[in-house]
């Protein structure tokens, strides 16, 4: 069975030292502190992830009128 956090710290750390680093971005989402990798072609991207904190800020929108 592969070791999925050692996995994913690997990939941090390439991450991290890499040309990708400025691609690590702060979700706008209200209330999430969380950081992601931006691998949007356009780099663009501004939640950690659409399904909770996108979806979050489009509900808020449309509340909003
Ligand atoms: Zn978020």
């Amino acid at each position: 069975m592969p070791d999925a956090l050692g996995v994913l710290a690997a990939d941090a750390v390439q991450v991290l030292g890499g040309p990708r680093r400025d691609r690590i971005k702060a979700c706008e989402g209200p209330g999430c502190a969380g950081l992601f990798l931006d691998t949007s072609r356009g780099g663009n991207r501004r939640w950690c992830s659409m399904n909770t904190c996108g979806n979050k800020v489009k509900k808020a929108r449309l509340a909003a009128g």
